[in-house]
């Protein structure tokens, strides 16, 4: 079912069982999940069914720590979400992503990767991603041709990426959840505020508002907040007229350790035997469904060297053409597509997928040199953080202040990774490696941009201990009885990959949790 909010009486009320507030990869994921069941699932988006510049506008903010993206043009609020223009790259967390490892303060999940697996196999399908194959010797038994780089070596290992076509959420999924008969579709439901009992221990209701001011609650026994990482923490910052610095924050941790994935290009690589050496297994035949390997560290190499998970993309290149690094001219075409997207008030996504398909560069014959390009974790960092503004939306919200932080952890793992890359290249005749200029300065210095993935964790992190985190194992706010976080707004740490495919394999594992769990 779906009905327009727009449509409804000021101060209208609306009951479920269940109220998921947000529809984009993880609220639909999630809906989906409870479809025809039982409970009556009320699932409020902000937006419509198109973007529209007026609603986008509600998520501009200011930037006030390391340049960023603008914060309009790094997500999508509309049906759908931000896989509305999303790109489609996926894999899985490693186990040591999920690790406490001394040597990275503030890691450790409380599930382990073992807790994710079957959630992963089924997130696979959600995607649309074809087989669940993550080790690149299934990929050779399809292809011999597909060998790794270095392939005796117990320190550079090939860590393999699957390509969703990509699955956009509004479009794949809509008809789907407004022919549900249990799932209630409401959009334009910008939700403000989250309202709780006299005693903050559990919420009772949600309220919502249009740019004409009317309003709307929503009531049900649980509530699941899917908002995507910096509304999550927004909302329930600006959710503060009961408890004063906004609920869940009781620790002041809410809005904390926000990260990103580093996509820098950070090196060269030549290849020792140009004609025999195969590089397919790394080859980015993009969009499409072709399974590709990038250059990891294995998790002994990490602990010994003490740094973080990242991996290296291997793109054929010139080498006089260091500047033009991949993820640049990916960055900049994405903003400058963006930007011309708004100003044009055009709908649906931007064409980003064509540009970067048209324009990636391709190497003719057996190439020799390569552009690595580093995708990195970030460090959880509990300076890298999201507040609220003094300024107000056109809903009379706080907006939001993004203080994007690094530490000295984050660039010595970079340059380091590329070291050892560079010992093991050499050590085995497969290569050589260079290093850019800026990886090699100082540990506190970093570039005047530093390029993201346009990837946001963190905010609500996952933890054992309410004093060190804001949810629990089961994405449940600690303190709030029934409150739940949807998305990469749980994720203590970053992991080296994309978010989308786990996020979505956690989605799933909080729908199961929900449908097996009371009280309804
Ligand atoms: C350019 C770009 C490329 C990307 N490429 C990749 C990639 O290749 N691989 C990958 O893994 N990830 C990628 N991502 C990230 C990916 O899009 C996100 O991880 C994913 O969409 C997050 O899902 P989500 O459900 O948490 O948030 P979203 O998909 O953004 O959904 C949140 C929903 O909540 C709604 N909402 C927000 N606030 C409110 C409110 N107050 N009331 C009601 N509704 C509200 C929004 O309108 C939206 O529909 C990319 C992102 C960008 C920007």
């Amino acid at each position: 079912m779906h009905t327009d909010a727009r449509t409804l009486e000021n101060g209208a009320l609306l009951e479920g069982d269940l109220c998921i507030v947000g529809a984009g990869a993880s609220g639909i994921t999630i809906a989906r999940e409870l479809a025809n069941s039982n409970l009556k699932v009320l699932l409020l988006e902000g937006g419509g069914f198109d973007f529209d510049p007026q609603m986008q506008e509600l998520y501009r903010g200011d930037i006030i720590g390391k340049p960023y993206y603008p914060l309009q043009a790094a997500a999508l609020h509309f049906f759908g979400g931000t896989t509305n223009h999303w790109a489609g790259w996926c894999s899985t967390y490693e186990p040591i992503d999920f690790e406490k490892r001394d040597w990275v303060p503030h890691s450790g999940w409380p599930i382990r990767r073992e807790d994710l697996d079957p959630f992963y196999a089924r997130a696979q399908n959600v995607l649309e991603l074809g087989p669940y194959k993550y080790d690149a010797a299934d990929w050779k038994n399809d292809d011999p041709d597909r060998v790794p780089l270095l392939n005796d070596s117990h320190v550079v290992w090939t860590k393999m990426w699957q390509f969703s076509p990509p699955t956009r959420f509004g479009q794949k999924y809509r008809s789907e959840i407004v022919n549900s008969a249990n799932v209630h579709l409401y959009t334009h439901a910008n939700v403000v505020e989250v309202e709780a009992n006299d005693g903050l221990t559990a919420v009772q209701s949600v309220r919502a508002r249009g740019f004409d001011g009317r309003e709307l609650r929503a009531r049900a026994k649980r509530f699941v907040l899917a908002c995507h990482t910096i509304q999550n923490a927004r909302l329930l910052l600006a959710s503060n007229r009961q408890a004063r610095t906004g609920l869940g924050n009781g620790n002041d941790l809410v809005g904390r350790y926000f990260m990103e994935h580093f996509e820098m290009p950070a090196g060269e690589l030549a290849v020792a035997n140009p004609r025999t050496t195969k590089t397919k297994l790394y080859q980015l035949a993009f969009p499409g469904n072709t399974p590709r390997g990038e250059l990891a560290l294995s998790p002994s190499a990490q602990k010994e060297h003490r740094i973080l998970n990242g991996t290296a993309s291997v793109e054929p290149g010139d080498p006089a053409d260091q500047v033009q690094g991949t993820f640049q001219f990916i960055d900049t075409a994405m903003i400058t597509a963006m930007r011309k997207w708004e100003l044009g008030g055009k709908k649906g996504p931007p064409p980003i997928a064509i540009a970067l398909a048209g324009r990636a560069p391709r190497a003719s014959g057996p190439p020799r040199f390569f552009h690595l390009t580093t995708r990195q974790e970030q460090a959880p960092n509990p300076d890298s953080r999201v507040t609220l503004s003094t300024e107000k939306d056109a809903l009379g919200m706080p907006r939001v202040r993004l203080d994007w932080q690094m530490t000295e952890l984050d660039k010595r793992s970079m340059r380091t990774f590329y070291e050892v890359l560079g010992r093991e290249m050499g050590r085995t005749g497969t290569g050589r490696v260079q290093i850019r200029d800026w990886l090699l300065s100082d540990d506190r210095s970093w570039p005047s941009f530093i390029s993201g993935g346009w990837h946001h964790m963190g905010t609500t992190r996952m933890s054992a201990d309410p004093k060190e985190g804001v949810v629990d194992a089961n994405c449940r706010v600690h303190g709030l009885a029934n409150l739940y976080i949807g998305g990469a707004a749980v994720y203590p740490t970053a992991g080296a990959v994309n978010p989308t495919l786990t996020l979505v394999a956690l989605s799933l594992r909080l729908a199961d949790h929900l449908k097996t769990t009371g009280p309804w």
